[in-house]
């Protein structure tokens, strides 16, 4: 079996080998600058010719064209559009045919493009809902098909056709994010107590549960023994949450919490924000409400988007969480090639994420906290964004 394994990877490196020589012959025609880099290739490849490279191993075809489909939520937050970007380039590699789809946070769109993927014979799916609920009936269908189901980043409810899912320490998060903000507060504002707000996500997205339910092990504590009060009094999942994660909604939350309760002159030391788009609405609304330089208050958020890295930097936006889509996609991935062969793929979770009728078994990736003192080790030099991207 091993030996058998080494034996395919050894063609694979020759063929990388064969691929590359064959690239820069084309390429000798071409006065670009890919031809210099084209040219000094193959010697690379040559030389560990004996060993099995890393892009042979990356680009071990398990696919042989089977058709895979890939749903997502909306191109209107840069991550998602990550996500797609890496799990097809994975995917396309491996020689699988990828059709990759966003529903711009329309339910009936998301719901029939799996139907069309389903129709045109996809192998598996691998779907971030937009609401993890609406999808059951067409998923159990699938499953009557043979398909397979990967539920990505959010889980995918009631439904037993959900094979495997692939995400984050979702809970983790949330602890990240409030401990932060209180991390901040402590830093930026003073001794205690303080006054903050809080934000959650979609109340149709799973996930905006186990952020909140995260964000809470840390301030629940904190509101209870009089260290932090919410001036507002919402405080409740349903009084706090923001429906499609949209910014819009939570500045005009925000303007309207900041009108009714701090025009006496009482202080706004931190918001809870779940989300990177989010955050910028709020601190939107504090900027018009007048609270500027050190008055700012500590906002927390998530995805390491650009816009939101900048504001970091800039001192606006105290932290926000990366979430390695590269990371992420890479383990879809493996969850595909597994479904489709029959195999176990890796999990390291099988109590977190009941979906209402299985505990679906999971592979949670690490978040990681990032501030202006870490931006650049964790977001820039570890090539997420680039220099550029945050210029
Ligand atoms: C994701 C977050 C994202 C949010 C809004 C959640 O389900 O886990 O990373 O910020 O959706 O798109």
């Amino acid at each position: 079996m091993k030996r058998n394994k080494w034996g395919v990877r050894k063609v694979l490196s020759l063929l990388v080998v064969l691929a590359m020589s064959v690239s820069m012959f084309t390429a000798c025609g071409n006065k670009t600058d890919t031809t210099e880099t084209t040219k000094t290739e193959p010697t690379k490849a040559a030389a560990t010719e004996a060993e099995p490279t890393e892009a042979a191993a990356a680009t071990e075809q398990t696919g042989s064209g089977q058709y895979i489909g890939i749903a997502m939520p909306t191109q209107s937050s840069e991550r998602w559009i990550k996500d797609g970007a890496a799990m097809k380039e994975i995917l396309e590699a491996k020689g699988y045919t990828v059709d990759l789809q966003y529903a711009e946070d329309d339910i009936p769109t998301q719901k029939s493009q799996i139907e069309n993927m389903i129709t045109k014979g996809a192998k598996v799916l691998v779907i971030a809902a937009i609401d993890g609920s609406t999808l059951s009936d067409t998923l159990d269908a699938a499953a009557a098909e043979g398909v397979k189901v990967i539920s990505y980043d959010r889980l995918l409810v009631n439904t037993d056709a959900v094979s495997y899912y692939a995400t984050f320490d979702n809970r983790r998060v949330g602890q990240q994010q409030a401990q932060s903000l209180v991390d901040g507060m402590k830093a930026l504002k003073g001794e205690g107590p303080y006054n903050i707000e809080l934000f959650a996500g979609s109340p149709d997205d799973t996930n905006s549960f186990y952020f909140f339910q995260g964000a809470m092990d840390v301030l629940q504590p904190l509101i209870d023994d009089g260290t932090v009060v919410v001036p507002s009094g919402q405080v409740t999942q349903d009084e706090v949450g923001t429906l499609r994660w949209d910014g819009a909604v939570a500045q005009a939350r925000m303007d309207a919490i900041l009108a009714a309760n701090y025009t006496d002159g009482k202080t706004l030391h931190g918001v809870l924000s779940p989300y990177d788009g989010l955050s910028r609405g709020i601190l939107s609304a504090t900027t018009a409400f007048g609270l500027t330089g050190a008055d700012i208050p500590v906002v927390s958020g998530q995805d390491a988007e650009a816009a939101s890295i900048k504001l970091i930097v800039s001192g606006d936006q105290y932290s926000t969480i990366l979430k390695d889509t590269r990371e992420l996609a890479k383990v879809a991935a493996g969850m595909v090639d597994a479904v489709l062969s029959g195999k176990e793929p890796e999990i390291n979770d099988t109590e977190t994420y009941d979906n209402n009728v299985k505990i679906v078994p999971s592979y949670l990736l690490e978040p990681f906290v990032v501030t202006k003192d870490n931006y650049q080790e964790l977001v820039i030099d570890s090539g997420y964004l680039t220099a550029d991207d945050i210029k």
